[in-house]
Order: structure tokens, then sequence, then C-alpha cells
């Protein structure tokens, strides 16, 4: 059976619909709606489709607000919070984004927290934009308690990534995003659903022991912060950013996992962004070339971000693949739309 596929537009469609059968402003849901395709889109998959029955099932267990209102509040010169209302992280970004780059083009410097949010996508597409108008952007979001902090035989931190985005002349922005686990806990559920055993060190079981089996991290089991040690200062570092200087909960402090349906992190975000021409950069876009151009002669062979964006132009021509079964899941999730009260 040859696999369906869809452009990229009547897959954005399909998916907002879901979150508007939900109770979800049409603009929101589109918000929403293209972080999830544009995952699809560059085959990002651990945060594609694969978590629409996650969005879904958090939206029709109360757990998340599909008809939220985030609040911004502007602190100081330079200094946004915003309230997502526990909606999606997404829509308050999408409310603040005029302001925060209005101010950071004033100020040099900007800085967006959103607190009380369910973030459940990759991270890339948060700072990506920014950077292609011209800004350095930096993103952090904490997540449920999903991995060890240092040396620790329990989940404690969340898998916690950090998104950064340089803008380049003439060129899309070099964009990094990544975990602050050896591997994201969607890398798991894709392993899972494959039946392919994790690479060694990826995590431990619920008894603290090594193992390679996903089932056995997902349940009760925890994932390992990469590079060791290092790795947990960076999930710590994302906590102290988003939850304590946001006022949002801790990983360890999300409920979700008693409430069956909670597939979703109440969690928080980080974003900085910086401005080189405020700054008196003038010669930025050429400095990051020289940089750029170091490191090709240096033998790399690839740049963060390159395989996303070729994976995107394949999508813009060809489409993208989408298995009947998901398919007809999508399809399924439109009329089962049952909004229910925020938690
Ligand atoms: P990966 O390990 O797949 O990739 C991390 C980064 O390294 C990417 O920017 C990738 O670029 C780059 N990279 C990988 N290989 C190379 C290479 N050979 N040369 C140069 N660059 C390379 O990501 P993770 O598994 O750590 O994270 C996956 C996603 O999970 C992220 O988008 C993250 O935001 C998301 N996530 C979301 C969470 C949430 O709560 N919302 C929690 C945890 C993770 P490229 O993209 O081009 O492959």
């Amino acid at each position: 059976m040859t696999t369906p596929i869809l452009s990229i537009e009547d897959l954005t469609d399909l998916v907002a619909a879901i979150f508007e059968s939900r109770g979800m402003a049409l603009a929101d849901a589109r918000t929403v709606a293209g972080v999830v395709v544009a995952a699809e889109r560059d085959g990002a998959r651990s945060h594609g489709l694969q978590r629409m029955p996650g969005y879904v099932s958090s939206m029709d267990c109360g757990w998340v607000d599909a008809r939220a209102e985030p609040r911004v509040e502007q602190r100081t010169p330079s200094l946004l919070a915003a309230d997502a209302g526990n909606g999606f992280a997404q829509i308050a970004l999408a409310r603040a984004w005029d302001q925060l780059a209005q101010l950071a083009r004033q100020n040099g410097t900007a800085v967006l927290t959103i607190r009380n949010a369910h973030h459940f996508a990759a991270l890339w597409p948060d700072v990506e934009p920014f950077a292609a108008t011209g800004f350095i952007a930096l993103a952090a979001v904490n997540s449920r308690s999903l991995m060890t902090a240092w040396d620790g035989t329990r989940k404690v931190l969340g898998t916690n990534p950090v998104a950064f985005a340089c803008p380049r002349p003439g060129a899309p922005p070099l964009v990094w995003d990544q975990a602050s686990s050896t591997m994201s806990q969607g890398d798991v559920l894709l392993h899972r659903a494959a039946g392919k055993p994790l690479p060694p060190g990826a995590g431990i079981d619920r008894a603290g022991q090594a193992t390679t089996e996903p089932a056995a991290v997902l349940d009760g089991g925890a994932l390992l912060p990469f590079a060791g040690a290092k790795g947990g200062s960076i999930a710590f570092m994302v906590e102290i950013l988003t939850a304590a200087f946001g006022g949002g909960t801790f990983g360890f402090e999300d409920g979700g996992a008693a409430l069956p349906g909670a597939a979703t992190s109440l969690s928080n975000q980080f974003l900085l962004l910086l401005d080189p021409a405020a700054a008196g950069a003038t010669a930025f876009g050429a400095r990051v070339e020289a940089l750029l151009a170091a490191i090709k002669a240096g033998g790399s062979r690839r740049m963060p971000g390159e395989r996303r964006y070729a994976a995107r132009a394949r999508a813009a021509t060809a489409g993208i693949p989408v298995e009947a079964a998901v398919l007809d899941e999508l399809r399924a999730f439109c009329g089962t739309g049952a909004p229910r009260a925020s938690r």
C-alpha cells in the first residue's frame, strides 16, 4: 500500500482542525498546528505527528486549557513576563512576539519568560524566525521530570532543551536545538514504536540499572543527561532560567503523571534576544561567516539545522508522507472533540 502524501497546507489545515475541535480559536489552532507540522516537514519526527495523541488527550482530560488566553506583562524596559493560562506556550509566544522584537531593537536585548504553559514541541520553531529577522535568539524550556541529575538514580529534572539561532547574511539562520538528555523522550517513543533498542547509555530502569529497553525507561525509569554531569548542569540551568526566574513549576512539581491522559508537561520557557546592530557589531555577519568557514575548513561536513532545511525543501515540492493509519487517526480526532473545563 502506498503512503498518502499531503501538502504542508493540507496537513496544517487538518491538524489545526483538531485543535479547533477542542475549542481553540482558529488563529491559535494554526499557531500550534504550525509547530507540529513544521517538525514533521523538517524530518524532526520525535516532535511531529506522533505527538498528536498526547496533545489531544491532554486537552480532553482537562490538563490543558485549549481556550486559554495568555497574559503578557512588561516588567522592565527589556523584560516581558507571560502567563500562558495553562494553554500551549506557542500561543503565548505569538502574543508576545512583536513586542519582544520591538524591545530588543530598542534596548539591544530583551527577555521573555512564559509560565503556566505546555510545551510539547521542538524548540527550534521558537527561535528560528527571530534569527531570520536579524536577532541572535536563545531559548530554553523545562519539562516534567524524565531525567536524572548529576549521578542520580531517579528522574528529577526535565529533558530541558536549549535552542540557539544565529542570523547569517544571505543564508538561513544557523540553528541548533538539543535536549539535556542523551536523547529526547520523543525519540524513545519512536524506538518503542519501531521495536528498536535504545543506544547504550541512554537510560536506566526503575531500579536504577542501565537498560536499552525503551519501555523500561518510560515505565518508571529515567533518561540520562548527555555527557554525564555536563548535561545535568545544563538541565539545572534551564530549571533556574525557566521555572525559578520565570515564576513557574520545576519539572518535579508537574502533577500530570497522576492524571490519566495528561501527556504534556506543565512547563516554562525562557527566551533571550540580542540585536547585533544595537551592540555595535557592524561586522557581525562577516564574523559569523568567517567562523563557519574555519569550521568547514576544520573538516565539519554539516552544520546544525542543515538536515532540517534539506528536508524542508524536499517537503515543499514533494509533500509530507503520512502513514494511512496516522492519517485515519488524525481525521478521527477532528470529529471527537469534547471541550472540557481546565484542571
Ligand atoms: P538531536 O540530538 O537530534 O540534535 C541536536 C542538535 O544537533 C540539532 O540541532 C541537530 O541538527 C544537531 N546535529 C545532530 N547531528 C549533527 C551533526 N552530525 N553535525 C552537526 N549538527 C548535528 O536532538 P535531541 O534529540 O537532543 O532533541 C530533539 C528535539 O527534542 C529538539 O527539537 C528539542 O527541542 C526537543 N525536545 C523538546 C522537549 C520539550 O519539552 N518540548 C524536551 C526535550 C527535547 P539537525 O536538526 O539539523 O539534525
